[in-house]
């Protein structure tokens, strides 16, 4: 190669390189007068929508008595073998009773290492007890902590922004989200 084309190789090259960056920042440039969807979370809230399928929980109806009734049907339609469940049988009248059935989960684990938030539990699901809540703050230290049990479920459905005990399930609600303290998720429900 002459000294010459060495010459005109580089040219070629820095007005290559120019081209390239002048056409990046022209992109970069184009955006800046847009809106801007960064947020300062938590300190600003975030919005979720309502669909979002987020951390699960598992609901109780009015007077605090779980709806999971054990029946296995999430288990059985969960593709990623991510639900965990031994039942008991609970003979008592309903005002003494766990759940609102004679039936009742005694364990009952999600493992989010295998959760693929598919949605087909709660699809499957015949007492509306197992719902997708909006948590989306999963981080953990170690792989064991992936795995919620049943309490830690139960105390989301309170965390959920627009569910708030009523006299008959305030106590035992508080003393699940004791149990399970949580930073509260600064969060905005939206259509
Ligand atoms: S959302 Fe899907 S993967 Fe997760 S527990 Fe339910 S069925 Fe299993
Ligand atoms: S959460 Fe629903 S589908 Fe799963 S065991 Fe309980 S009642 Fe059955």
């Amino acid at each position: 190669m002459s000294f010459l084309s060495g010459i005109l190789n580089t040219v070629r090259e820095v007005i290559a390189v120019t081209k390239s960056t002048a056409q990046g920042m022209s992109v970069t440039l184009s955006h800046i007068p847009n809106r801007k969807d960064t947020i300062s979370y938590p300190d600003e809230p975030v919005h979720i929508f309502k669909r979002f399928r987020g951390e699960h929980y598992l609901g109780v109806d009015e007077n605090g008595k779980e709806l999971c009734v054990s029946c296995f049907l999430c288990a059985a339609a969960c593709p990623a073998d991510a639900i965990y469940i031994e039942g008991a049988e609970d003979p008592r009248p309903y005002e003494e009773r766990i759940s609102q059935d004679h039936r009742y989960a005694k364990v009952y684990q999600i493992d989010y290492g295998r959760c693929i938030l598919c949605g087909f539990c709660v699809d499957a699901c015949p007492t509306d007890a197992i719902n997708h809540g909006h948590n989306f703050e999963w981080a953990v230290l170690t792989p064991g902590e992936l795995t919620k049990d049943k309490e830690y479920l139960l105390a989301n459905y309170w965390r959920e922004p627009d569910v708030t005990p009523n006299a008959k399930q305030k106590a035992r609600a508080e003393a699940l989200v004791a149990k399970h303290p949580h930073e509260p998720f600064n969060l905005v429900l939206v259509d």
